[in-house]
């Protein structure tokens, strides 16, 4: 998505672009809803994208307590979309022949004229500015910061989509035109509903995505979840086929005696769920000479906030703007650099708040966030929502 955004605003800027993405295939959600903030929708329309029809219009968040009984409720409209949606819009907007897919960076080389980028098949393109926009494994940002790697956070989520049509009516009414949240101790469980296979937005045909952040140890319950039926620990993530049976029953049971009865049918229509660690990244720099990184590849934020796309379209503006503002790269790249570097931290660090109460271990300055932001009022009026940026 961010490599997309920095296409298409540097095209508009009269840029020629070329995109390489290292998968062969062409990309497909990974199963999981996004929040489509006012801001995205914002940088959407700019490129001159239809909106209109971009996902599910949501009014009202509520609580459900363990009993399914309704403790919270607020005002909080909101657009709730799925990865293919945003990402399909982008793509339909680049020209193909640009698009090169299969091609991966294996490491750039750059002077005082030009950076040079050394794909794995051994061709080296030559380019004025190359943009890091391969996410939170960057080859990029491992060849300029090798020390910044992704930290896990102490939890992780059990994600899901849901067909509609699977919904009991009860729980259908009660659940599925809402973003609903269940807060057992120290943890999260947050549904909401999306768009369904192909972007179809017909009322029995979107689905509802299920995200229950879990504390998990870093050396004991986070190896055992990403060990699979064979034995083998995954680094990072575990592809959902893979996961060991007994993982996903302890969750199913767990389910039955945390989460409100609502929340427990719609945690029984899951078929294949997803886990997903959660991580923190930051860098210090954005910008090296005549090469910059964006998007998920600088700044990774914990999901809380929802900003990982509108995030990755501000970085893909301010690159833009700063190209069209000054000739020299470098120093493009820097004014670049200086309008998102601290905006970003913002974003990492108010996310790290919003999930400090989720880890298995906290730090006393943590203990104190989690105090501050696990309550029910903070909960329903700060998840996934960009106002913090503005204060
Ligand atoms: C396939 C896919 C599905 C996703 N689904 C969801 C979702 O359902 N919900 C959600 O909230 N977020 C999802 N995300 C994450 C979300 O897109 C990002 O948080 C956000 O768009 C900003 O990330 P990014 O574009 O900077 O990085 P990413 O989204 O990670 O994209 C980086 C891209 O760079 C490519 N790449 C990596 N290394 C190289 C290399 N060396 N050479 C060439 N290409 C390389 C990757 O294949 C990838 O396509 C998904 C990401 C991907 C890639």
């Amino acid at each position: 998505m961010s490599g997309l955004l920095c296409g298409l605003l540097l095209r508009r800027a009269g840029w020629a672009v070329d995109i390489y993405e290292r998968v062969d295939s062409e990309l497909s959600g990974r199963g999981a809803g996004i929040v489509a903030q006012y801001e995205l929708i914002e940088r959407l329309r700019g490129l001159g994208l239809a909106t209109d029809e971009l996902g599910v219009h949501i009014t009202t968040r509520k609580i459900l307590d363990a009993q399914g009984r309704l403790t919270h409720e607020i005002e909080c409209p909101q657009v709730l979309t799925a990865w293919e949606r945003v990402y399909r819009l982008l793509r339909d907007a680049f020209p193909p022949d640009r698009y090169h897919r299969g091609r991966g960076l294996a490491k750039f080389t750059q002077d005082a004229n030009k950076a040079l980028a050394h794909f794995s098949d051994g061709e080296i393109v030559e380019a004025d500015l190359l943009v890091g926009a391969d996410g939170i494994r960057s080859t990029v940002r491992q060849q300029c910061l090798p020390d910044v790697t992704p930290r896990y956070a102490g939890y992780c989520a059990w994600r899901a989509l849901i067909a509609e049509s699977t919904f009991p009516p009860d729980v259908h009414r009660e659940l599925f035109a809402f973003m609903t949240f269940g807060l057992p101790p120290g943890e999260q469980f947050l549904g909401y509903p999306v768009a369904g296979p192909d972007n179809d937005l017909r009322p029995m045909h979107r689905r509802y995505n299920v995200v229950w952040y879990r504390p998990a140890d870093e050396m004991t319950k986070l190896r055992w979840l990403l060990t699979d039926e064979r034995g083998a620990t995954h680094a990072i993530s575990i592809p959902p086929p893979m996961i060991r049976r007994e993982a996903i029953a302890e969750m199913r049971a767990d389910a039955e005696r945390l989460v409100a009865p609502q929340f427990r049918q719609v945690v029984r229509l899951i078929e294949e769920p997803i886990l997903q660690p959660i991580y923190d990244l930051e860098s210090p720099r954005m910008a090296f000479g005549r090469v910059a990184v964006v998007g998920d590849a600088a700044f990774v934020a914990r999901p809380h906030v929802a900003a990982g796309v509108s995030k990755a379209a501000d970085d893909a503006a301010a690159l833009a703007e700063a190209l069209q503002k000054e000739v020299d790269v470098e120093i493009a790249l820097k004014r670049f650099e200086a309008a998102r570097l601290a905006q970003n931290h913002r974003i990492i660090e108010r996310a790290r708040h919003l999930g400090a109460y989720l880890q298995a271990s906290r730090t006393q300055e943590e203990q104190a966030r989690a105090g501050r932001h696990s309550t029910d009022a903070a909960v329903i009026a700060e998840t996934a929502v960009l106002d913090f940026l503005y204060v």
